[in-house]
């Protein structure tokens, strides 16, 4: 078994990014797996303009941003088309590719950057028909820019957190009619801007407080029932694209030995982005769901810091830990783990989500003493941020972050 220093797994912006960043750093033996043929993740499909303004101060189609960090990493070896199946303990990795077959490869440090997955329409239980045309967003952006199809005509989009705005920018450019974007709650999950930019710029009918009833159709889909305010009614439509409801790419880490966070989905992390075998760290989207491709850039280059730690033995050792946990109406928190001692943490910051709109303090404590708070009303899906520099850099025993209502 052959075995680098550095493996990456998954090519997207936050492995490509973990990779430049570790060659700038002088680390020289790092291989990245890709299981697509062509390295880069989610923005190779996206074909709108929405990339690349934090970490290249422009704006960027989506493949043009992928060209560009495929190209960062160019002097280092990506192998396409190459899945990864399992992983084993101190850095391990079952893989499998069309010519070889199956193999197996170790790195000292492995970065473990797989990105989300959208939650088809099968398991989000909507009754019905089951015709041709429901979809989702990264499906959608599969079919128009990769493939270059119209798959409908008319189609209706179901939720409005960011990704759906990536949607309606998609059917706009296939010349596809957006019927109307549909939200179960009272206003857009997206920032407010986001529902004049639908109305105003794509012309798209934005209807909140709406349920999605039934999808009808034959072989195709030719209408969806929705509910407003008690009352039904059908809008005719032959395409229904879902979006939002991400869940970190687990499928090959289920079954591991890694220690899972089940309120983020993805693998729980320390502050240098180590998961619970010190071999393995995370980055990007595996985290939990869905950030923007600059966050998960800015995640890989802080975990290739620490890695090229790791390798020079520098990075402090993972025996003892301090616990944080998201209490209600928190919905996950991260880094799940503090190493101690704590040591130099900044830039990081504690993220945090919420479960559903609420007023009142978000806190952060150690030893029972409160360190940072800060009054706003949150709203779901929105990114809170816990400053950790403010932690004592000494011993601590308990660290709380907590949201209080009222
Ligand atoms: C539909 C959609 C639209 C978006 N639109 C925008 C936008 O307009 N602007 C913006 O800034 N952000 C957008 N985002 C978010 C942005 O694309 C992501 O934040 C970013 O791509 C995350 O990078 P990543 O490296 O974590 O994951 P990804 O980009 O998902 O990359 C993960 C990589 O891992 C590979 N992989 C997964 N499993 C395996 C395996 N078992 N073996 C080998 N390889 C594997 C995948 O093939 C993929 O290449 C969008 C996201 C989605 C889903």
């Amino acid at each position: 078994m052959k075995r680098h220093d550095v493996l990456i797994l998954g090519a997207g912006p936050a492995g490509l990014s973990c990779a430049a960043r570790l060659a700038e750093l002088g680390v020289r033996d790092i291989v990245i797996l890709e299981r697509e043929s062509v390295a880069g993740g989610v923005p190779r499909h996206c074909g709108h303009t929405a990339f690349g303004l934090r970490e290249f101060r422009r704006l960027m189609s989506g493949p043009a941003y992928a060209s560009r960090l495929a190209a960062s990493a160019s002097n280092i070896g990506i192998r396409t088309r190459t899945t990864v199946t399992a992983i084993a303990p101190g850095g391990i990795v079952d893989i499998v590719d069309p010519e070889s077959g199956p193999d197996r490869i170790a790195g000292r440090s492995v970065l473990l950057a797989f990105g989300v997955r959208e939650t088809p329409r099968s398991t989000r239980l909507v009754s019905g028909d089951r015709p041709w045309g429901v979809t989702t967003t990264g499906a959608l952006q599969q079919f128009v820019y990769l493939e270059h199809r119209k798959p409908f005509q008319r189609a209706v989009v179901v939720g409005s957190e960011l990704v759906a705005f990536s949607a309606l920018l998609t059917l706009r450019h296939a010349k596809i009619e957006c019927a109307a974007m549909i939200e179960a709650g009272p206003r857009i999950t997206a920032r407010r801007p986001g529902d004049w930019f639908a109305r105003l710029a794509l012309g798209v009918p934005v209807q909140t407080r709406t349920k999605l009833i039934a999808i009808h159709g034959g072989t195709n889909v030719e209408g969806v029932e929705i509910e407003r305010a008690g009352r039904r009614r059908r809008i005719a439509c032959d395409g229904l694209i879902f979006t939002g409801q991400f869940r970190p790419e687990t499928a090959t880490l289920a079954a591991s030995h890694l220690a899972l966070d089940p309120s983020t989905g993805g693998p729980m992390i320390d502050q240098y982005w180590r998961a619970s075998d010190p071999a393995y760290f995370v980055a990007g989207n595996l985290l939990r769901p869905v950030e923007t491709a600059g966050v998960a850039y800015a995640e890989g280059r802080a975990a290739a810091q620490s890695i090229a730690a790791s390798l020079a033995g520098k990075l402090p050792s993972a025996e003892r830990m301090i616990a944080l946990s998201a209490a209600a109406p928190l919905k996950y928190i991260y880094p799940q783990r503090l190493a101690l001692p704590l040591g130099s943490l900044s830039p990081l910051l504690l993220k945090a989500r919420i479960q559903r709109q609420a007023r009142g303090r978000l806190r952060l404590s150690a030893g029972g003493r409160e360190l940072w708070s800060r009054a706003m009303t949150a709203l779901p899906e929105r990114r809170l941020s816990i400053p950790v520099s403010l932690l004592p850099q000494g011993e601590v025993d308990d660290i709380a972050v907590d949201f209080i209502e009222g």
